[in-house]
C-alpha cells in the first residue's frame, strides 16, 4: 500500500518562493513539507553569477539556493527529493500523487513551481548558458556594459528586452526571423528610433561562438531564412527572448490562469481560484520574473496559508 503523508501545508517546489515559503511557514509552526521537484533550487541552479539579491553583492545561483535550502531546513521544513505527478483539488484534505509512490495529503497547498524561460535548442546555446548566452536582461544585462549583444526574437519580450539591454550595451543587434515585429506598436516604434538598435531581419540564430579558456561568447552565426547565407555577428552576449512558458502541468486544467497560463491569484495576494490553494513566485508572474519578488511571494502564501488555516479552525468551511 501506497505510504502516505498529511502535512498542514504542502509546498510543491524549491526555488526561492518555495523555500521562503517553507521558512514563514516553519515560523508559524506550520511544520510543512517541501516536495523539491526535478529541479532542486530552481531556476537560479543554472546560472552563475547573482548580483541582485539583497544582502549579497555577488554570489553564485547555485551557492545561493543551497543557503536557502539550509534555511528553510533549519526553520523546521520536512524537505524531500520527489516530484508531484498529480494534484486532486475538488475536496480537502488536497491530496498529491507523487513519482515515488507516496501520497501527501494536505490542509493547504503552496504552489511554487515557477517557469522555464523558452530556448532554442541549440547544443552551442546549451554550452553558453551562463557564460554569454541569458534569457533575463534584468539579470544578466548589467554584465555587458559598454559591450555589444544579440537578442533573438520578435515580440513583446524580445523588444522589452532590446530595449533595456541599451542601457548597457555599446550595440545591441535584433535577429528575427520574419521582417516584422509582433510587439505592441509603441515598443516597436521605440525601437526603431532606437540608435544603438539594429535589427536583422529573415535570420534565425543557428550557432553561439565563443571560447573555450575562459568560457566565452565572441560571435553567433544568423542564417537567412531564405537564402540560406550565413551573417557572423561579434558579440558577448546573446539574450534568447522567445518566450517563458509557466510550470503550470499540475494545475492548468482546474485552476484559473491567464497570460499564457500563468496561475492568476487574487490582487495583492496569492490566493488561487480555489481557497487553500496558493500559488507564488514565476508561477503566477508574467511580469517581473525574479528571485526576490518570488521569494516575496513565497512570503506571501505562507502567511496567507497559516491565516486561512487559522480561520478554517476546526476544519469545517
Ligand atoms: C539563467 C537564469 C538566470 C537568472 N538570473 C537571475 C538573477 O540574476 N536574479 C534574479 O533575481 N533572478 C534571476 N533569474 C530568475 C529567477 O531564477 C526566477 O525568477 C526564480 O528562480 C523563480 O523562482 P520560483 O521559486 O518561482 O521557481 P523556480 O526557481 O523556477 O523553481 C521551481 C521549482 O519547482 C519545482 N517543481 C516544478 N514542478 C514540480 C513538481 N511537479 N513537483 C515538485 N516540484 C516541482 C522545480 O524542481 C523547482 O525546484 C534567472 C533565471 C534564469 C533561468
Amino acid at each position: 500500500m501506497a505510504d502516505t503523508r498529511h502535512t498542514k501545508v504542502l509546498i510543491i517546489g524549491s526555488g526561492p518562493a518555495g523555500y521562503t515559503a517553507g521558512v514563514y511557514a516553519s515560523r508559524a509552526m506550520l511544520e510543512p513539507i517541501l516536495v523539491q521537484g526535478m529541479e532542486p533550487g530552481g531556476q537560479l541552479t543554472t546560472t552563475t553569477d547573482v548580483e541582485n539579491w539583497p544582502g549579497h553583492s555577488e554570489i553564485q545561483g547555485p551557492d545561493l539556493m543551497i543557503n536557502m535550502e539550509t534555511h528553510s531546513r533549519a526553520m523546521g521544513t520536512e524537505i524531500i527529493s520527489d516530484l508531484i505527478t498529480s494534484l486532486d483539488m475538488t475536496k480537502r484534505p488536497f491530496t498529491a500523487q507523487s513519482d515515488s509512490g507516496t501520497v501527501y495529503t494536505a490542509d493547504a497547498v503552496i504552489l511554487a513551481t515557477g517557469a522555464r524561460a523558452k530556448w532554442l535548442g541549440l547544443e552551442s546555446e546549451e554550452k553558453f548558458k551562463g557564460f554569454g548566452v541569458s534569457a533575463c536582461a534584468t539579470c544578466d544585462g548589467f554584465f555587458y556594459r559598454g559591450q555589444e549583444i544579440v537578442v533573438i526574437g520578435g515580440g513583446n519580450t524580445a523588444v522589452e528586452e532590446a530595449l533595456f539591454l541599451t542601457n548597457f550595451a555599446s550595440k545591441v543587434t535584433l535577429i528575427h526571423r520574419r521582417d516584422e515585429l509582433r510587439s505592441e506598436k509603441i515598443l516597436e516604434d521605440r525601437l526603431m528610433k532606437n540608435e544603438k538598435i539594429t535589427p536583422l531581419w529573415f535570420h534565425e540564430l543557428v550557432e553561439v561562438v565563443g571560447d573555450e579558456n575562459p568560457l566565452g561568447v565572441t560571435a553567433v552565426r544568423a542564417k537567412h531564412v531564405e537564402t540560406g547565407e550565413i551573417t557572423e555577428i561579434p558579440c558577448k552576449g546573446v539574450f534568447v527572448a522567445i518566450g517563458h512558458a509557466p510550470a503550470n502541468e499540475l494545475v492548468k486544467d482546474t485552476l484559473e490562469t491567464h497570460m499564457g497560463g500563468y496561475v492568476k491569484t487574487a490582487p495583492d495576494s496569492t490566493a488561487t481560484s480555489i481557497p487553500g490553494i496558493f500559488a507564488a513566485g514565476d508561477l503566477t508572474d508574467h511580469k517581473y520574473r525574479q528571485a526576490v519578488t518570488s521569494a516575496g511571494m513565497g512570503c506571501m502564501a505562507a502567511l496567507e496559508a497559516e491565516r486561512f488555516l487559522a480561520e478554517l479552525g476546526d476544519g469545517t468551511e
